[in-house]
């Protein structure tokens, strides 16, 4: 077995978030289609790195499998902050991607007029889903059951604050995916549609730990949506390590789900918030808000006793402030004052916007009302969402440049930290390079890896400065 960590403690935590991108085209001339958009837009990574599959200075991995689904996943981040900045970045390179394409595209006479968007949202019009995964490194101790009966009821109701909400065929949803999670938890993505996915790859000392990959949750545009949604996990995620620790019951117990995939979709239909009940597995019923009240109160008592080594594993968010946050919106949302959500929270800012076209212009076709929901999702040549940054009308917790400084730095705690900089290297050395999580190589005359087994650890192992010593 290989040695605990020097650098886990307590509650520390690495975040990862992945993000699919949907591409389109419009205005074009001649027929093209989003799979050649999206090799256009990969061209200058290709020539780069003679692959669609590359990781970037700031040491998150950007590819593009078969289709017309760009990915960035975000490097490995200590706090919820950081991979919110790492994920921002990710916006900016597909902006940057899409723009060059655009200009490529409109240069090669597919007509002034053609314009790539990239979605940052979760399915396409003719009906695809795609993902946005959320990844936790959790205590090899925490067990499967454990993430199904005390995890799932949780993650399937803070889709009430974390929703990015979607216009429907003939109505509006607080998700963008409940048609499509069916499954409970699974090791198969691509048959079936897991809410939790179980395949076993912890990039990590698999002895010591597992990644917990959390299928179930929209890509968020607020900042504070995607923010929050990986800090209140991780509180919840806390209660569930140390009770496992101890061979105690956490309390979630009490929360398990007859059936996941209706409550999913219960959550999702509920505009209100308050008035589905879901089915538990001990033949009770609750309702949505309860359920996150009674997640909320255990992590409570927990923090109470917990408070320092909490924030201590969180410095540059504070556990304390996640709690905050996590307080107000169940206390808005018990109130019936959800609208006052749409400041932070996506499918609130939609539908508040939808109401106040509808005040001003009668009632708005549903094909209109799918544009708008589309364009408030397109990072590349949308405009509704950065109009309603500039308005201050959602919440930004990060401004410009520290996103532009997310695009060059990875999280300077982990071992992103030794992977930006060996990428950066070779790239100014022009040495052909290749990397996963847990391994850097440099292909050439002679033959060098570094193994950085260890997430945590952003101090370079001889491995590691044999290797920059060789670029
Ligand atoms: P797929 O796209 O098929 O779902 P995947 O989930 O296995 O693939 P990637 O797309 O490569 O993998 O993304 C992995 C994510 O996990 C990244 O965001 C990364 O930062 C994060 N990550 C890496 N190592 C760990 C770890 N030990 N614990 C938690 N997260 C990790
Ligand atoms: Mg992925
Ligand atoms: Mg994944």
């Amino acid at each position: 077995a290989v040695a605990q960590s020097p650098q886990f403690e307590g509650f520390a935590r690495i975040f990862g978030v992945e993000t699919e991108y949907g591409v389109s085209v419009t205005g074009a001339d001649r027929p093209i289609d989003a799979g050649q958009v999206a090799m256009m837009m990969f061209r200058p990574i290709v020539s780069r790195s003679r692959s669609t599959n590359t990781y970037l200075t700031n040491g998150s991995r950007l590819y593009l499998d078969v289709g017309s689904h760009p990915e960035y996943a975000t490097a490995e981040a200590r706090c919820p902050t950081d991979a919110l900045a790492q994920d921002l970045a990710g916006e900016l390179v597909m902006r940057r991607l899409a723009a060059q394409a655009q200009e490529r595209l409109r240069e090669s006479g597919h007509g002034e007029a053609l314009r790539v968007h990239v979605f940052k949202n979760n399915a396409d019009s003719a009906g695809h889903s795609f993902g946005c995964h959320e990844n936790y490194l959790v205590r090899r101790f925490v067990s499967l059951e454990q993430v199904e009966h005390e995890l799932l009821p949780f993650l399937i109701t803070r889709q009430m604050y974390t929703g990015a909400g979607r216009v429907t065929g003939d109505g509006f949803e607080i998700t963008q995916r409940a048609d499509y999670l069916d499954e409970a938890i699974s090791s198969a993505t691509t048959r079936s549609r897991p809410m939790v996915n179980t395949r076993d790859e912890p990039h990590a000392d698999p002895e010591e730990f597992r990644r917990l990959h959390v299928i179930i949750g929209d890509s968020n545009r607020s900042q504070w949506a995607t923010w929050m949604k990986l800090a209140v996990t991780h509180l919840v995620l806390c209660v569930i390590e140390e009770s496992a620790r101890l061979g105690k019951p956490s309390g979630f117990e009490a929360f398990a789900l007859a059936d996941p995939g209706e409550a999913n979709r219960a959550v999702s239909g509920d505009l209100t918030c308050r008035t589905a009940r879901l089915a538990l597995a001990d033949g009770r019923e609750m309702g949505a808000l309860d359920i996150q009240r009674g997640y909320l109160r255990i992590v409570e008592r927990f923090m109470a006793d917990h408070a320092r080594a909490m924030d201590e594993a969180m410095p540059r968010d504070g556990a304390g402030h996640a709690l905050e946050q996590w307080r107000d919106v169940l206390g808005l949302l018990a109130d019936g004052r959800g609208d006052e959500l749409a400041d932070r929270v996506d499918w609130a800012a939609k539908l508040r916007l939808f109401d106040a076209l509808h005040a001003r212009h009668g009632r708005i076709a549903q094909s209109k009302l799918e544009q708008l929901d589309m364009d408030y999702h397109d990072i590349a040549n949308g405009s509704l969402y950065e109009s309603m940054l500039r308005r201050g009308a959602i919440r930004r917790l990060l401004d410009e440049s520290e996103a532009q400084r997310a695009l060059t730095e990875p999280p300077s705690d982990t071992r992103a930290a030794l992977r930006g900089r060996f990428v950066a290297a070779a790239l100014d050395a022009g040495a052909q390079f290749s990397c996963d999580w847990t391994r850097l190589t440099l292909a050439g005359s002679s033959h060098h890896e570094a193994v950085i087994l260890d997430p945590f650890r952003a101090e370079p192992t001889e491995d590691y400065e044999r290797l920059m010593r060789a670029l």
